[in-house]
């Protein structure tokens, strides 16, 4: 047994007060893995309190416990934030490992006094958790999170440990992080936990739903739009890419959750091995990557673009405008071309 995972064991004997926070922006493996986590400790006798840097999308307005989530940059939520940030004997930090992910929360996290325990799934992170659950093996946080409760409770079957609730959270992050089981990350062990989390009952198909055929009519809208009209594709570097601005997100109304996932339809297209797509949004652009097999989208991410992630998925963001930012992209695919053409 590792020293971090005796010594964590050992912390949460007693009751703790606790924070659970993940990074901005969360996706269903973020707030699935920090919910899941939270009803078990809240099961064990701890004092929990959830906390997102930023607002989560209407389709995980269904995961147990979301109604008690603090949202930090909503004024009404921040000072509540920032008191139990104060009185917290543990804070975990799930799904990130660069304190830049939480935003404004962050620098607040940095500070706080509490020891920080990591429990994440992304390459290359910082070292400011005294207790760190870390693997980028696993295909999702959930996973870890699954794994970790396995553990600590001595490896009964789910059924004895999980609810219904804490299964559905957690089948949540790892379902949305595989992509629905198909990307490059599905392992034994990910179809082993669903398997074990499956015992207690859960109805996976309603989850599937609730995620992903749960929008409203206007992202379909949406979506057509940039499908039609938006999506470029380079042949000679097999990358396919798409840019809104934010004019033409305002003329759909759209919010942040409906432009969720859209970079993946350009790996649908034959022989693309690359996606990307900039979106103009608050005076800022933001850059989602998508790769398939040997090609790392991580580094081009972190090399150009001030962001990083998983090998075939990953983030950033420009200062630039869209146009520049697009312009800086462009210029640097002959770079990647010789492994962009070399993918199977
Ligand atoms: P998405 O394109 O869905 O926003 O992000 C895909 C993955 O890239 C995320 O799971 C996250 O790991 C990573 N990512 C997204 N944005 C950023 C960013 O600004 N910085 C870093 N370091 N990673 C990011
Ligand atoms: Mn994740």
């Amino acid at each position: 047994m590792n020293q971090a995972f005796k010594e964590l064991s050992s912390f949460l004997s007693l009751p703790q007060k606790i924070i659970i926070t993940t990074h901005r922006d969360p996706d269903a493996d973020a707030l699935g893995s920090s919910l899941g986590w939270a009803s078990y400790l809240i099961k064990k006798g701890h004092h929990v309190t959830v906390i997102s840097p930023t607002e989560y999308t209407a389709n995980l307005r269904w995961l147990s416990g979301i109604e008690n989530v603090l949202v930090y940059e909503k004024a009404g939520d921040q000072v509540k934030c920032k008191r139990k940030m104060e009185e917290a004997t543990l804070i975990c930090c799930l799904d990130f490992s660069a304190l830049s992910r939480l935003k404004d929360l962050g620098k607040v996290v940095q500070e706080a006094a509490a020891p920080k325990m990591m429990i994440d799934h992304h390459l290359e992170p910082e070292q400011f958790a005294k207790w760190m659950f870390w693997d980028t093996t696993a295909a999702a946080t959930a996973q870890l999170v699954y794994a970790l409760i396995k553990e600590l409770e001595d490896n009964k079957p789910a059924n004895v440990i999980f609810d219904i609730p804490m299964a559905e959270c957690l089948y949540a992050g790892i379902m949305t992080d595989t992509g629905s089981f198909r990307h490059g990350n599905v392992t034994p062990e990910v179809h082993l936990a669903v398997a074990d989390l499956m015992l207690t009952g859960f109805d996976s198909s309603r989850v599937h739903r609730l995620i992903y055929d749960n929008a409203p009519l206007s992202r379909l809208q949406f979506l057509g739009y940039v499908l039609s009209q938006k999506l470029v594709v380079l042949p000679e570097y097999r990358t396919a890419y798409m840019v809104l601005t934010e004019s033409e997100l305002q003329r759909f109304n759209s919010s942040t959750g409906e432009t969720e996932g859209i970079v993946n339809y350009g790996l649908q297209v034959e022989n693309v091995v690359m996606s990307a797509m900039f979106i103009e949004r608050k005076g800022e652009v933001k850059i989602s990557f998508r790769s398939v097999g040997t090609f790392s989208v991580r580094d081009l991410a972190s090399s150009y673009f001030n962001g990083g992630g998983h090998k075939n998925a990953s983030g950033g963001r420009s200062e630039q405008t869209v146009n520049e930012t697009v312009a800086t992209f462009l210029s640097i695919l002959p770079l990647y071309q010789e492994a962009l053409l070399n993918v199977d």
